[in-house]
C-alpha cells in the first residue's frame, strides 16, 4: 500500500471592526462588526487555506497571494482557497478532513456551524461530514476579549496514492 497521509496546521487572527461585513467560513454572519483585512478578512478560510497548503508542503497563503500584489487586493477568500486547493490537487492529494476552532467573543458561531460546514465542504469538494467547525469564547481574557477579534486554528489531513 502506497497511501501517503499528510497533516497540515493553519492559524489566523483578524481584528473585528465596525463597518465590515462579518465574513467567516465563507458565509456572512449577521453581526455589527467584521474582520478587517486586505481581502474580505475571512480568518476561517485563511486558516484552512494555510492548513491544506501546509500539509502539501506548498508554502502559505501570504506567499502565494501577497497582500502587496494589487491582483489580490480585496480578494474573495473563497477564491483564494479554491486556487490553493487546485495546487494541492495538482500534487495528487485529496482532502480527507478538516477541523476548525474559531475563538471569538464577536459573532456567535454555534448557530452558523452547519452553514459553514456546508460552504467549506463545497469549497473543498468534500462532504460536510468531513468538515468540522467549533466556536469557543476566550473567557473575557487577552486581546480577543469583548469581541475585539477572531482567532482561528485549522487542521487538515490530506491523502494521496492508493
Ligand atoms: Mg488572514
Amino acid at each position: 500500500m502506497n497511501r501517503e497521509h499528510r497533516v497540515g496546521l493553519g492559524f489566523d487572527v483578524h481584528r473585528l471592526v465596525e463597518g465590515r461585513p462579518c465574513v467567516l467560513g465563507g458565509i456572512t454572519l449577521p453581526h455589527a462588526t467584521g474582520p478587517l483585512g486586505h481581502s474580505d478578512g475571512d480568518a476561517v478560510l485563511h486558516a484552512i487555506t494555510d492548513a491544506i497548503l501546509g500539509a502539501a508542503g506548498l508554502d502559505d497563503l501570504g506567499t502565494l497571494f501577497p497582500d502587496e500584489d494589487p491582483k489580490w487586493k480585496g480578494a474573495d477568500s473563497a477564491q483564494l482557497l479554491s486556487l490553493a486547493l487546485a495546487k494541492v490537487v495538482e500534487q495528487g492529494f485529496v482532502v480527507v478532513n478538516v477541523d476548525v476552532v474559531i475563538a471569538t467573543e464577536g459573532p456567535r458561531i454555534a448557530p452558523h456551524r452547519a452553514a459553514m460546514r456546508t460552504k467549506i465542504g463545497e469549497l473543498l469538494a468534500v462532504d460536510p461530514t468531513r468538515v468540522n467547525v467549533k466556536g469557543k469564547t476566550v473567557e473575557g481574557l487577552g486581546a480577543l476579549a469583548h469581541g475585539a477579534g477572531v482567532a482561528v486554528q485549522a487542521v487538515c489531513l490530506l491523502a494521496r496514492g492508493t
